[in-house]
């Protein structure tokens, strides 16, 4: 090994260690970012860094290009068709912003033509219907529940049919959530799911959710078919590392992240200013 090779080798190891801190900080997996190591290790050719190249953004280019392939799980989730019913449930944490994220998914549907619907199928936490018929009354969108009734699967059952007679394409089953990983969460989901037989399950993920995000995200996949990720607070100071963990637990791709608590502040997920902002 050359004397130029040496010295190389070590000012990848600096990069290297300096990113990986930066990406910890931004609440990437432990685990993701030690095998991303071990792979830069692999591409990075030090005969390059060694012609004089500028060793940085070799890395750096390297680095990013690995990023983004960790947040392609390398299929599209399942996309809805305007004009055909389409079923679509949202699942995550209390708190996650799932009950906001319903209704921006429907607005932004429904500014594009489409004939959303809101089912509120969440009969845990006191105040959830009146939230989503708040939302959904607001950006004039039908919705569906019920203050009396304690099943969700029923609410869910009723509120999909009603839905689908009335021609809507995008019927949205918002369910419960609970603040922690709760077995009858999990239980009542499974059964909102069989139930709907949901085209779509979305996993609704705070960005500041740090290292806990693939156990949570894992959790979730366990119980119903995830099959994509929206993150929301992205206007925050959360980096939204745990989706690279949400991607990997759910074998899903992120499709949308949240900007902000009002309804437009919402915008179709763009792997590649995401990764900047991890790095940054
Ligand atoms: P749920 O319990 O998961 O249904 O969560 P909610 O939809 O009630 O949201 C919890 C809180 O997060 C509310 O105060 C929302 O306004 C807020 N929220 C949701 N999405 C976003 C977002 O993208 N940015 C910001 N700043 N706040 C959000």
């Amino acid at each position: 090994m050359s004397n130029a090779t040496i010295i190389d080798e070590k000012a990848l190891n600096d990069c290297l260690n300096e990113i990986t801190r930066a990406l910890l900080q931004a609440d990437v997996q432990f685990k993701l970012v030690r095998d991303m190591q071990t792979n830069i290790k692999k591409i990075v050719n030090l005969d390059d860094l060694a012609a004089g190249h500028n060793k940085r953004r070799i890395i750096q280019q390297a680095i990013f290009n690995e990023l983004c392939k960790i947040l392609d799980p390398g299929k599209p989730s399942f996309t809805p068709k305007k004009g055909k019913p389409s079923v679509v449930m949202f699942v995550g944490l209390q708190g996650s912003g799932k009950t906001t994220t319903c209704t921006k998914y429907a607005y932004y549907h429904q500014k594009k033509g489409w004939k959303p619907a809101l089912v509120c199928a969440d009969t845990f936490r006191a105040g959830a219907f009146d939230q989503l018929k708040q939302n959904a009354t607001k950006a004039k969108i039908p919705f569906y529940g019920s203050y009396m009734e304690s099943d969700p699967v029923k609410i869910a059952v009723e509120g999909v049919e009603r839905f689908k007679k009335e021609n809507c394409d995008l019927i949205i089953v918002d369910t419960s959530g609970r603040h922690k990983q709760e077995a009858a969460l999990f239980e009542e989901m499974r059964q909102v799911s069989e139930a709907t037989k949901p085209d779509l399950v979305i996993f609704v993920m705070d960005s500041s959710i740090g290292q806990a995000a693939f156990d949570q995200a894992q959790a979730f996949k366990q119980s119903v078919a995830v099959g994509a990720v929206i993150v929301t607070k992205m206007d925050g100071h959360a980096k939204g590392g745990g989706a690279l963990s949400a991607v990997a637990a759910t074998k899903s791709p992120v499709i949308f992240i949240g900007t902000g608590e009002h309804m437009d502040e919402f915008e179709v997920f763009d792997v590649k200013p995401f990764v900047s902002r991890l790095l940054g």
